[in-house]
C-alpha cells in the first residue's frame, strides 16, 4: 500500500510541477470522481478501491466510492446517483459488463469521462478508455504453470486428469482468461495427454456465476462424485480466480484427497498465498492492484487536464462498438519459489498476514 501512495504522491508532485509551468492548475482541487466496484466478498477490490480512492484525493479530488455486492442493477443504481452529484469521471468495475449502456448515456450528456476499470464495458460507445491487466496472460501463466509442472512441456505425456473452471459470464475478461489457458492446454487434450473425464470444456458449461467459491465447490464435489470413483483421481485443476481455487479445494480435501492436484488460481489474495505456502494451491497470477489504480489516476488527471493520457493497446479491447484505447499492466505467475520476493518485498502482503 506505501509504494501505491507514495508513487501516486510523486505523480502528483509532477503534475503539479507540469501545471505550474503550464499555468493552470492541474490539480483534481473541484473536481468530482465517482468510483463503482463490484464486490467487497473479494480482497482485491477492497484494494483497488482503496488505492483509487487515496490516489484520486492525493490530487485533490472528491470521491464517492460504492461496491454493490456483485448485484448489477445496484451498481446501475449508484452510478446513476454518482451522475446525479456531478462527477466528472466514472471509474467502473462493471459486474455485468452489458447492464451499463442506458446509465452511460445518461453519464455522456453530462460530459463525464468514463474509465473501464480491470473489466471492459460492452455494446456502448460510452466508455472512453480502459485501464487493465493482460487478460490473456494471465490465463497462458495459468495453462502453462499446468503444463509445465505435470512434464507435458518436457515431453511427458500422461495421460493426466484435469478438470476446468472459469469465471462469470457477465465479466468480459472470463473469455479472455479462458482462452489463454486453453491456448496452451487445448493442445494436449486433443493430443490425449490431458483428458477432461467429466467432458466439460465448453466456457458456457464451466463458468461458474458471479465467481462464486460456493459455486465452484458445489460442481467439483458433482464432478468428482460423478467422474472420479475408485482410484481416479484429479491431476490438476485450472481455477481462474483465488476464490475459486479455495472452493475447488474444499471439494476436493472433502473428497478426502491429502495430495492436492495442480490448482491454478488469481489476485494474490492473502488467504491463498498460505495455501500455497502450505502447498495445497499451486499457484497465483499476481496482478499489482496499486500499479493499476496508479496508471488510472494518470490517466484521469490528462484527461481531465485536456491531454492525451498514455495508453499501450489501441487494438486488442473492440467493446462491439468500438476498439476502446487501453493501458495494459503485466500479470505475473506466483507459487511457493517466489512469493517473498513478488508479494513480501514488494510490499504487497504484509508478512504479518500470513502468520
Ligand atoms: C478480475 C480478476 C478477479 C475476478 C473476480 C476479474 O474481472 O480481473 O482479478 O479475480 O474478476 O473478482
Amino acid at each position: 500500500l506505501l509504494t501505491g501512495t507514495v508513487g501516486a504522491a510523486a505523480v502528483a508532485l509532477v503534475a503539479s510541477a507540469c501545471a505550474s509551468e503550464d499555468g493552470d492548475s492541474g490539480s483534481g482541487a473541484g473536481k468530482k470522481v465517482g468510483i463503482a466496484m463490484p464486490t467487497k466478498t473479494s480482497e482485491r477490490w477492497i484494494l483497488d478501491g482503496d488505492n483509487l480512492k487515496a490516489s484520486f484525493e492525493d490530487q485533490g479530488y472528491e470521491v464517492s466510492l460504492q461496491y454493490a455486492n456483485d448485484v448489477a442493477a445496484d451498481q446501475v443504481s449508484q452510478i446513476e446517483t454518482m451522475v446525479g452529484q456531478g462527477v466528472n469521471v466514472l471509474v467502473i468495475a462493471a459486474i455485468d459488463n452489458k447492464s451499463l449502456n442506458g446509465v452511460l448515456a445518461q453519464a455522456k450528456e453530462a460530459d463525464v469521462t468514463v474509465i473501464a476499470y480491470d473489466r471492459l464495458i460492452l455494446d456502448t460507445p460510452d466508455v472512453d478508455y480502459y485501464t487493465s491487466f493482460d487478460n490473456t496472460k494471465v490465463g497462458t501463466l495459468q495453462g502453462t504453470y499446468i503444463a509445465e509442472k505435470l512434464g507435458l512441456t518436457a515431453g511427458e505425456t500422461g495421460p493426466f486428469n484435469i478438470e476446468l473452471f472459469a469465471g462469470a459470464l457477465t465479466d468480459n475478461n472470463t473469455k479472455y482468461f479462458f482462452g489463454g489457458a486453453m491456448e496452451v492446454l487445448q493442445p494436449y487434450i486433443d493430443g490425449g495427454q490431458l483428458v477432461v473425464l467429466s467432458g466439460q470444456t465448453d466456457l458456457e458449461q464451466v463458468a461458474t456465476e458471479n465467481w462464486d467459491g460456493a459455486v465452484a465447490q458445489d460442481r467439483m464435489e458433482t464432478i468428482l462424485t460423478s467422474f472420479y470413483t475408485g482410484d481416479t483421481k484429479v491431476d490438476a485443476v485450472l481455477a481462474p480466480y483465488d476464490g475459486i481455487s479455495r472452493g475447488i479445494i474444499a471439494a476436493l480435501d472433502g473428497a478426502g484427497y491429502t495430495t492436492m492436484p495442480i490448482v491454478t488460481g488469481q489476485d494474490a489474495e492473502v488467504d491463498s498465498v498460505k495455501y500455497i505456502i502450505a502447498g495445497t494451491q499451486a499457484m497465483t497470477v499476481y496482478k499489482d492492484t496499486r500499479e493499476l489504480a496508479d496508471v488510472t489516476v494518470d490517466m484521469v488527471v490528462a484527461v481531465l487536464d485536456g491531454k492525451d493520457p498514455e495508453v499501450n493497446d489501441t487494438e486488442t479491447y473492440d467493446n462491439g462498438d468500438h476498439v476502446v484505447p487501453a493501458f495494459l499492466l503485466e500479470p505475473v505467475s506466483v507459487d511457493a519459489t517466489n512469493y517473498q520476493a513478488e508479494l513480501i518485498d514488494s510490499g504487497y502482503i504484509d508478512e504479518a498476514d500470513l502468520g
